[in-house]
């Protein structure tokens, strides 16, 4: 237990009638508020997102297994996008990362506005030739609310999510962390009804990880009375695997009459990385030794190979 580390727990309660997950996210969060200059509206939504997504992506089993959720909605925030392995790494956007809203009737950051109407899309990537796509509608656009209705109605798994993201008055992260509790189709009613009440006995996640920063203190807290054991422990990263051999091998799939028109220019080129914004340059010189790099079909046609299945970076980003 470390009150400043970033961690996930996984664990098992009442005979394993119960399966839960706690992390907190308090460093990794601030890395992307850092990274990629959100409002506190966007850096609420982005560390709730990546909490939940790294909690979901420790669910599956395969080593080089990828968890995504995708938000679109029609709120100025527009939607977001983060992807989590099963190794605790996590990365994410938001598309507009500037929004700036009045509180919300509780007092509190306006997420669900900035969201606004639309879908929760969760894609599981078991490297298989067709990701598994789960869609709903959004409840309420604040995140913990979409996830559990997720699993409700795309995974019939009665869940309860809880995420939350504080902000320091100068608009630094203080706390950020959520749970994942669920039921296993054998749970009693007793049980049940008694994780219910728990549910609705407590204040939020950021109170309870004031009182002490630890996942191990929000299941205690969300669980009480359950005792529930601890079954693993993994420390959490906002982690982006680009480099500049990934772009490269963008730019090439470009073709090579876009390659040209790029060195015809005459221009350096500046491509940025959609998950943690970080910035690649290529000069001209660079862009010409890809060209024999790109695929000529036998008819001397430029051709582009099959598109990016994966997750990572866009390569169309503007010339700079
Ligand atoms: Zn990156």
């Amino acid at each position: 237990m470390n009150e400043n580390k970033d961690y996930m727990i996984r664990a098992v309660a009442a005979d394993a009638q119960i399966r839960a997950f706690a992390v907190t996210s308090r460093n990794l969060t601030e890395k992307a508020r850092q990274a990629h200059n959100t409002s506190p509206i966007a850096t609420a939504a982005l560390g709730r997102a990546m909490s939940g997504a790294l909690m979901m992506a420790e669910m599956l089993k395969g080593p080089h297994d990828l968890l995504t959720i995708q938000i679109d909605g029609d709120g100025p925030m527009q939607g977001l996008l983060v992807t989590a392995d099963n190794h605790g790494h996590v990365k994410g956007y938001v598309k507009n990362p500037h929004v700036i809203l009045p509180p919300n009737a509780q007092g509190h950051l306006n997420v669900g506005g900035a969201v606004g109407k639309g879908t929760l899309t969760v894609i599981r990537d078991m490297n298989l030739k067709d990701p598994y796509i789960g869609q709903i509608p959004l409840v309420t656009g604040e995140i913990a609310e979409d996830l559990t209705a997720y699993y409700a109605q795309s995974e019939q798994i009665p869940s309860a999510v809880g995420l939350g993201v504080l902000m320091n008055k100068e608009n630094t992260v203080r706390r950020a962390g959520g749970f994942v509790v669920q039921l296993m189709p054998f749970a009693d009613d007793e049980v049940i009804a008694r994780l219910e009440k728990n549910i609705r006995g407590i204040s939020s996640v950021t109170t309870i990880l004031e009182e002490e920063n630890t996942p191990e203190h929000l299941l205690d807290r969300v669980l009480e009375g359950f005792e529930p054991e601890v079954t693993s422990r993994e420390d959490v990263s906002f982690f982006c695997n680009c480099s500049k051999e990934r772009f490269e091998r963008g730019l090439i799939l470009l073709g090579k009459e876009e390659l040209e028109n790029i060195i015809s220019d005459g221009k350096d080129i500046e491509l940025k990385c959609q998950f943690c914004n970080s910035a690649y340059n290529f000069s001209t010189d660079e862009v010409k030794k890809l060209l024999p790099r790109t695929q000529v079909s036998a008819a001397g046609a430029e051709t582009q190979t099959d598109s990016e299945h994966n997750d990572s970076e866009q390569t169309d980003s503007e010339n700079s």
